[in-house]
């Protein structure tokens, strides 16, 4: 019988990762039983096999920008193994004749997978793909729930579950808001609590609520919906802010020792309701997109509702004064940045108490306002690096990709990139994540904090900045290492007879 696989595409393998790949799991859940068991591969944790994959199986594979390039060579593969090739994920939305052109696609499922995936499974397997199947924005009662049964033991150090998509920002670098929609889609309470049980029953503690903006209403939303003279629309305001607190009270009745991570605005800060509740939900971190620590690099980016300087200290302090850390998130590269930038942030981020940091370089990627205005430029037309367009960065090899994509008006490109690694090295040197590592409380948890920390920055900084390959090499092979030390620290005991707090009895779905 053919069989169908999910392959979540990576150049690099660690045998370990953090978090799960949520969207191979919620497939593999849309896939039904029928066809059988879907074969997974998480090439974050090992490549694939192709000798695995049979004429006639249905092969999807996952794409965003970052990894499209391996998305595609699987694809061509794959194909010429003459089984079925489909393509998902933002990136093939975005691009759905480019994963036909380069990947060698037979269909392309644009936007949400969840309820269209059985269908063309269907239609592969009858020998009739479409080239596209729109799966549109559906409704956040239609968001599949993961198989969870089908993880590999003791790979993952964190789960993912997701409680909403789409954010009603318009960050003008981020793509979400354009792809996810700007209406935020919640999903069921119960839902995400049975998942979540599942995810402990299995050992997991740790869980990534994998959300596009877990604060999806401001108080500013609020008040400018009540200065409309229709009431309609503070009411649906109101009913989705209910809803979060409904979720967060569930959150709580869970066993103690599950810790919660998400992503939120800088806005919750002004709502300690919602950070009591978040804190009693045990969500204990939240990446904040901070981005510029200047009212001008705000502008930049469209993030106006960010505060600058030292009302920014104020308020990101305000998340550890309610138990929530921080992983604040910085770009660097905007064009109001100058050489003292890079210092100044880490500075900024050290006196906010953050307990996490990233620091990115301004990539133009697709999907994006910043996106369209870069790929307009005139200059743009024609240029070709290793005989790619640049508007086509992702399709370069990877080690020969420029760093930056846009000239700086004051600094160098390789002053920009010298002052990005400046900064990780030191927000993460020994001496700072350890002074950090106070945050919590057993030698045991101290380990675990700074292994994480280690982890975090061999994973995510040199990928993206280093032009020396044996750095990056040297920093895939200490992520490893850690990985590796780390994912006990991470699990929990199973709890099978974990039962469901709460629940107000709805069919199971999936
Ligand atoms: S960066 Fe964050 S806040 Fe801005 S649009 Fe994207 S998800 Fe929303």
């Amino acid at each position: 019988m053919p069989r169908v696989h999910l392959i979540n595409p990576s150049t690099q393998s660690f045998g370990v990762a953090v978090i799960t790949p949520r969207w191979l799991y919620v497939l593999a859940s849309a896939t039904g039983a029928r066809w059988g068991n879907p074969r997974i591969v998480d090439e974050t944790l090992e490549h694939v096999d192709l000798e695995t994959i049979d004429p006639g199986d249905v092969v999807g594979i996952g794409i965003h920008t970052g990894n499209a390039r391996r998305g595609y060579e699987i694809g061509r593969e794959v194909r010429k193994r003459r089984a079925w090739v489909v393509f998902g994920g933002i990136h093939a939305t975005l691009f759905p004749d480019e994963a036909a052109f380069h990947g060698a696609a037979h269909s392309v499922v644009r936007c949400d997978g969840d309820v269209i995936w059985p269908e063309v499974v269907h239609d592969c397997l009858a020998g009739l793909p479409r080239a596209i199947y729109e799966g549109g924005r559906i409704g956040g009662d239609q968001f599949a729930s993961a198989r969870w049964d089908l993880l590999p033991q003791g790979r993952y150090m964190w789960a993912s579950v997701q409680t909403v998509r789409g954010c009603p920002k318009h960050c003008s670098f981020c793509s979400v808001w354009r792809s996810d929609g700007q209406e935020p889609r919640q999903r069921g309470v119960d839902r995400v609590v049975r998942e979540i049980v599942d995810l402990r029953r299995l050992g997991f503690r740790f869980i990534a609520l994998a959300d596009d903006n877990f604060y999806p209403v401001t108080f500013s939303d609020l008040a400018q919906a009540k200065r409309r003279a229709d009431g309609s629309r503070l009411r649906e305001l109101e009913v989705l802010r209910a809803e979060r607190f409904a979720l967060m009270t569930r959150l709580a009745e869970l066993p103690d020792d599950l810790v919660f991570y998400t992503q939120i605005t800088m806005e919750a800060a002004e709502d300690p309701a919602f950070l009591d509740a978040m804190r009693r939900a045990n969500i204990r971190g939240a990446l904040v997109g901070v981005e510029s620590v200047t009212a001008d690099g705000l502008k930049d980016v469209y993030k106006g509702f960010n505060l600058a300087g030292e009302e920014l200290v104020t308020r990101l302090r305000v998340f550890r004064r309610h138990g929530i850390h921080v992983l604040g998130s910085f770009i660097f590269g905007l064009p109001s940045d100058t050489k003292d930038s890079f210092d100044a942030t880490v500075a900024l981020a050290e006196r906010a108490e953050l307990t996490f940091a990233q620091f990115v370089l301004l990539t133009p990627f697709p999907g994006t306002v910043d996106f369209d205005k870069w790929a307009a430029d005139e200059n743009r037309r024609g240029m070709l690096v290793e005989g790619v367009p640049i508007t086509q960065h992702w399709l370069i090899p990877e080690g020969r990709r420029p760093r930056l994509y846009t000239a700086h008006p004051t600094m160098s490109l390789e002053e920009i990139r010298l002052g990005t690694q400046r900064a990780w090295d030191r927000f993460y040197s020994w001496r700072h994540v350890w002074a950090r590592s106070r945050v919590v409380e057993s030698i045991r948890a101290r380990i675990a904090f700074v292994l994480i920390s280690k982890l975090y920055r061999h994973i995510y900084a040199n990928t993206g900045i280093a032009t020396d390959s044996a750095r990056v090499q040297r920093s895939a092979r200490c992520a490893r290492w850690i990985g590796h030390a780390c994912r006990r620290l991470f699990l929990g005991k199973p709890m099978p007879d974990l039962a469901i707090p709460g629940e107000q009895l709805e069919p199971a779905v999936n």
